[in-house]
């Protein structure tokens, strides 16, 4: 029988307002699980608070001390939803065998976790929560929202379409994601080539429940682009196209400023050049844009700069070590 302590990772930036509440239904499902024997009784709610500027990390601290079901780790600075979660994920591998990550504001259904735990208990190594549909969702935050799923596809980033970050992960799956150290790092893009079986099980996603989101339109276009630009080289490739295309376009060009030449229609025509001299110029920003992109992810890569930085874990008892 594989190990069953499980542990919910959690990532919380500026939380304070769903917090307690999310704890609270986090502590009960926990306790269910375990009295249906189904999770040991070393399972842990962590949170992970990324850098917050309210009382986050205090309401963590609160209840560490008031119930060691909950623990917590603080990162030195806000890193980002990403960071924050491959933070948690990491630190609470070594105390695991499997472990569920989740938005903090009650987003992701909690009842799910059963069904993800049932699927981890029958051997599978890695369970992808999918939204069943987005109906609480408001209409902009759909539409971006699918926008987002098929740009990535159509550009090479092969992603589980409407699953977000609340997934179930073995020990096993938790250790091969650690062989990843990309600095640039788009855990949706990479969890999959982690591969092991992998199952999904389907959830209604909620509304917020509090606060505010974290993920404003800028936010999200730069997350594509950082999906997009991790996972694919596919962008660069257009380029190419691209280039043949206008290339190809200037041939036709010169043939036919040629026949015009030869029988003797040559006209002035300033407009014509000056429109193509913009549209030239632009393709070529745009194209050293793309590859400036890439350009720069390798820069980063290169440096091998840490993703995260632990001030302090917050995890007493049976768990682990410090
Ligand atoms: N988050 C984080 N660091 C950040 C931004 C967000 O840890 O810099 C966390 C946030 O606390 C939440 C999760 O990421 O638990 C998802 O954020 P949010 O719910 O605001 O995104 P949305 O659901 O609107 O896409
Ligand atoms: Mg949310």
């Amino acid at each position: 029988m594989p190990g069953n302590t499980l542990y919910i990772v959690v990532p919380c930036y500026n939380e304070e307002a769903v917090l307690p509440e999310t704890a609270h239904r986090l502590g009960e499902k926990l306790r269910a699980l375990m009295n249906a024997g189904k999770i040991s009784p070393q399972s842990r709610a962590m949170f992970v608070n990324d850098g917050s500027k309210d009382k986050t990390w205090a309401i963590i601290e609160g209840l560490h001390q008031s119930d060691s079901l909950f623990c917590g780790v603080d990162l030195s600075r806000n890193r980002g939803h990403q960071n924050a979660l491959l933070a948690g994920l990491m630190t609470a591998r070594d105390r695991a065998d499997m472990v569920v990550s989740m938005d903090a504001d009650l987003q992701d259904d909690v009842d799910a976790v059963d069904a993800m735990v049932d699927k981890y208990l029958e051997g599978v190594d890695i369970v992808y929560g999918v939204r069943s549909s987005r109906k609480t969702d408001t209409f902009f935050k759909r539409t971006t929202a699918e926008a987002f799923y098929r740009m990535m596809d159509a550009l090479g980033a092969e992603t589980v379409f409407n699953h977000a970050d609340y997934r179930l992960m073995s020990r096993r799956a938790l250790d091969g994601l650690a062989q990843f150290t990309e600095v640039n790092l788009f855990l949706r893009g990479i969890v999959p080539m982690i591969g092991y079986r992998t199952d999904v099980v389907e959830y209604q996603r909620g509304e917020r429940f509090a606060g505010e989101s974290k993920y404003p339109l800028k936010k999200m276009i730069a997350f594509a682009l950082e999906g997009v630009t991790s996972l694919s080289v596919k962008p660069l490739r257009m380029i190419t196209g691209l280039g043949f295309l206008v290339f190809f376009v200037s041939l036709v060009m010169i043939i036919y400023n040629v026949v015009r030449w030869a029988t003797g229609n040559t006209v002035t025509g300033w407009a014509s050049i000056a429109c193509s001299v913009w549209l030239i110029g632009g393709l070529i920003l745009l194209a050293l844009g793309v590859i400036g992109e890439y350009l720069g992810k390798l820069y980063m890569e290169s440096k091998d700069r840490p993703r995260f930085l632990i001030r302090e874990v917050l995890d007493g008892g049976d768990g682990g070590s410090d």
